[in-house]
């Protein structure tokens, strides 16, 4: 059963985004991930990707002062 992409349950989607503000960060490259548009949310498994390729980390570099 595909819970990712687009659904038209309201509840589903509600889950979904339930889901997204506990789990802000991609599972995959531990990165936040921007936008709700932007997470695969598989729901039953509270997994939170980006979705599709996950973005180059930041350079660690530009963070210290
Ligand atoms: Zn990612």
């Amino acid at each position: 059963m595909v819970l990712s992409g687009r659904h038209d349950d309201p509840k589903l989607e509600q889950l979904a985004r339930e889901t997204f503000a506990m789990f802000p960060n991609c599972h995959r490259c531990g990165q936040p991930i921007a936008r709700f548009e932007d997470a695969d949310i598989r729901v039953h498994t509270q997994r939170v990707v980006h979705r599709g390729e996950c973005p180059p980390p930041p350079s660690v570099e530009q963070v210290l002062p």
